[in-house]
């Protein structure tokens, strides 16, 4: 599909400086606010946010499936629930009014001066009333490392594991955005030369290097969504670290899984870039074999080119990037996760968060999680300032970067970014 808002000759009016993650391509959707503006939904472009309410109020946005309260909200759920195609108009409305051929908002120079607020003047808001988080499990790479270092190396997928995009369902009431700290969590740890657990601050807390995506209204319980249907409920994508304490894990997570070593915090971008910008940048997935079973099939390519690296802060020294990988490497593609998710019945809803799982590369380097990269601690990790990292200390900052880019146009993420204080006494 031609979607005219991806074409990359388009030129904004609006300034945006070489390498920006935010050209008029991308157009981004997030909810802001300032010192004098309520939480509302904008668009980012360049430096400066486009403030869709005020748009709206001044007349720019008829014609489309839109009303007031859509914009003047504190999250993105109204504007989603009108759905992928109402999406899209908008999207390509916007584009048009802050295209370089175009004047019809630039030569209203008033009006340009309430409906672009720079970047400096605004605090990003949490996007979304995420219902429902499903985190997948979905990188070879990822699943191959944890079966080696837990289990048999000679047999480290477990039998499931090329059949079904394993997953399960988390927890969305403690999704927090980019910049808000998190507390080093406590919890019950085994260490190993004890008989008995004992309860203490975690000494394992890792990242987990993932891409999230948000979804449309899906159809009613008892219905599925094929393969083929999926990107149509799919709006957008975020950069997401998923915290883990792999020590509280490691001692609980049989029989059902993991508990509180995943449910204290999970960190999200603030910009939900949507699957239509990305559209120029899809891949192939990774050959599957043994062949997927029917419902699970797809034709065409169903992954997105997307660079992806982390970098560790410590206190008071320059960050280190520890590591560098790309959405590509999954197996499991997100038009298979929301195949599997409803080929049950179980419905998805506006605003649901489907997590990727660890994005884990081939090379040691491309590692998703300090559990990886430090080889459960036994190859510490050397930072820029001299000191080493098994797995993240306290005040260290955590961020996740992500961009794709082709034909001179660089459609990126922004940056989700975590600092990891002190446990709470
Ligand atoms: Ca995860």
């Amino acid at each position: 599909m031609n979607i005219a808002a991806n074409n990359p000759e388009l030129r904004s009016w609006v300034e945006v400086k070489q390498g920006s993650d935010f050209p008029i391509q991308n157009l981004p959707f997030g909810i802001f606010k300032t010192n004098g503006l309520t939480p509302r939904v904008g668009v980012r472009i360049g430096d400066f946010v486009l403030d869709l309410k005020t748009l709206f109020v001044l007349g720019y946005l008829e014609n489309l499936a839109f009303e007031l309260s859509d914009f003047d909200s504190e999250y993105l759920n109204p504007m989603m629930k009108k759905g992928k195609k109402a999406t899209r108009d908008l999207r390509n409305r916007i584009s048009k009014l802050l295209n370089a051929t175009h004047d019809d908002l630039k030569k209203n120079e008033h009006h340009v001066g309430q409906v672009l607020i720079h970047i400096d003047q605004v605090e990003m808001c949490m996007p979304l009333q995420i219902g429902d988080y499903t985190d997948f499990y979905s990188s070879k790479e990822h699943a191959t490392n944890v079966g080696v270092m837990f289990r048999d190396p000679a047999n480290a997928l477990l039998p499931n594991w090329l059949w079904i995009p394993v997953g399960y369902h988390g927890r969305s009431s403690s999704i927090i955005i980019s910049g808000e700290a998190i507390h080093r969590p406590k919890g019950q740890i085994k260490p190993v030369d004890n008989e008995d657990p004992i309860y203490a601050p975690s000494r394992q807390l890792d990242f987990e290097l993932e891409m999230g995506f948000f979804t449309f209204d899906g159809k009613p319980i008892g219905d599925s969504i094929s393969t083929e249907e999926a990107e149509e409920y799919i709006f957008g994508m975020c950069l997401f670290n998923d915290w883990s304490a792999r020590d509280i894990q490691k001692w609980e997570y049989v029989p059902l899984g993991p508990f509180l070593a995943k449910n204290f915090a999970s960190s999200i971008s603030s910009w939900i870039v949507t699957l239509d910008a990305l559209q120029p940048f899809k891949t192939e997935t990774p050959k599957q074999e043994p062949e997927v079973l029917e419902y699970l099939k797809f034709t065409g390519e169903k992954s997105y080119d997307i660079h992806l690296e982390v970098a560790i802060k410590p206190d008071s020294s320059a960050e280190t990037i520890v590591s560098r990988s790309n959405f590509k490497y999954m197996y499991w593609n997100m038009a298979q996760q929301l195949a599997h998710h409803t080929v049950n019945g179980c419905n998805v809803r506006c605003g649901d968060l489907m997590g990727s799982g660890t994005i884990s590369g081939p090379t040691e380097d491309s590692y998703g999680s300090m559990l990886e990269l430090a080889w459960k601690g036994t190859k510490p990790l050397p930072m820029n300032d001299g000191s080493e990292r098994k797995f993240i200390m306290d005040n260290d900052i955590v961020t996740i970067r992500g961009f794709c880019e082709k034909n001179g146009v660089r459609i990126g993420f922004g940056e989700v970014s975590t600092k990891v204080l002190p446990a709470k006494k």
